[in-house]
């Protein structure tokens, strides 16, 4: 009989977590080491959108993804099922004025969709101006917070967790889990290419708001567990995890414009940083480094990969068939 294989994990944020669950309930004998498990990571502040069409449709280097984010959410019913995760199914309603509204129901013809015409319901919000928009009824949400829930599972699985890094001879395969961090970039080269998104967001204490996600220009507007959620920046090349009190009431103003009824209200800004390959898809499968794995750079939708990215690291770790996304994914796809 051949031992279990042993895996170390390095990354506890929303990568590590999918990749460890998947390779303890494999049979693997999986640590997850990271330094900052006490410490919210970009995972922990996130919208937790599963949003492939709204995506798509607001931000050009998701655009033509759009099939690989449409089959990564197709992971999502079975993976919230397994851990006793909430899936939010209202979708989302874009808003903007008749010109924004007309050039995104242009380009979702371009994508093959039609999307309906809607009134979004006034509520504390306020929409201003912006009495119509587009539903997009499959985009569906995660709450950040159950990143604890993973945690939860994956130790009831017998994933050891450890704040100290992996120990050399210490496993016979290294996940790279790391979100933008580049230490390991000594162990998988392939790091070099990721480009830190800083992202702030802020959360309303004292409102709630239960629906579909609201996306403005400039501004979205979501359910969150302790208040509503308004997002976010992207700062690109900025990689300090700190809040800076000035871009998170630049992001306010803007989320003024697009939902009056926030204005003078009391809000929190927490920041993350993503990490960005060059073509926007992260980086998930073997390095050109024997014995690593990589699941990094997963930019703005994380918490919609991860259930496929748990599929891929644990294919390429056991040696089965990584599937059809696999080659779109592979690390080594930026070698010069
Ligand atoms: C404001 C904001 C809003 C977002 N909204 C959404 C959304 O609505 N939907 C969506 O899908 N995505 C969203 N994202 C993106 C999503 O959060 C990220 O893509 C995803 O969380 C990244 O997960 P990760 O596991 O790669 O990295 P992280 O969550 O950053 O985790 C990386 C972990 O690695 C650890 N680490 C660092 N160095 C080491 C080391 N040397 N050894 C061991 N561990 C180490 C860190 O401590 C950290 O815990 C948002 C991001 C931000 C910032």
């Amino acid at each position: 009989m051949s031992l279990p294989l042993r895996v170390a994990v390095a990354g506890a944020g929303v990568f590590g977590l999918a990749s460890a669950l998947r390779l303890a309930r494999a049979g693997a004998v999986v640590t997850l080491h990271d330094p900052g498990l006490a410490r919210p990571n970009a995972s922990a502040v996130a919208a937790g959108m599963l949003a492939p069409v709204s995506e798509a449709l607001t931000d050009p280097t998701a655009a033509p993804h759009l099939d690989l984010l449409l089959a990564a959410q197709d992971y999502w019913p079975g993976f919230a099922e397994a851990y006793g995760l909430r899936l939010d199914q209202s979708g989302a309603i874009l808003l903007g004025d008749a010109a924004r509204l007309e050039a995104l129901g242009v380009a979702a013809k371009g994508l093959g969709l039609v999307l309906p015409d809607t009134a979004p319901k006034p509520s504390t919000l306020g929409l201003g101006e912006q009495s119509a928009g587009l539903l997009v009824s499959g985009d569906w949400r995660v709450d950040a917070g159950e990143l604890t829930r993973l945690v939860q599972a994956a130790q009831d699985l017998g994933v050891l967790l450890e704040t100290e890094p992996p120990r050399a001879g210490g496993h016979d395969l290294l996940v790279i889990a790391t979100g933008a961090s580049r230490d390991f970039q000594d162990q998988a080269p392939e790091l070099a290419s990721l480009t830190p998104i800083k992202g702030h967001i802020l959360r309303y204490p004292t409102l709630t708001y239960q629906g579909p996600v609201l996306r403005g220009p400039g501004a979205y507007a979501a359910p969150g567990r302790a208040g509503l959620l308004v997002g976010a920046t992207m700062e690109v090349g900025e990689g300090r995890e700190d809040v800076d009190l000035q871009v998170a009431a630049g992001l306010a103003a803007r989320a003024d414009a697009v939902f009056p009824g926030l204005a003078g209200q009391v809000w929190s800004a927490a920041a993350g940083v993503r990490a960005a390959t060059p073509d926007g898809m992260p980086m998930v499968g073997r390095s050109a480094r024997p014995g690593v794995i990589l699941a990094c750079g997963a930019r703005r939708n994380g918490w919609l990969l991860a259930p496929l990215v748990g599929e891929v690291v644990a294919a390429c770790a056991l040696g089965h068939e990584p599937g059809p996304w696999a080659a779109r994914l592979d690390p080594r796809r930026f070698e010069a």
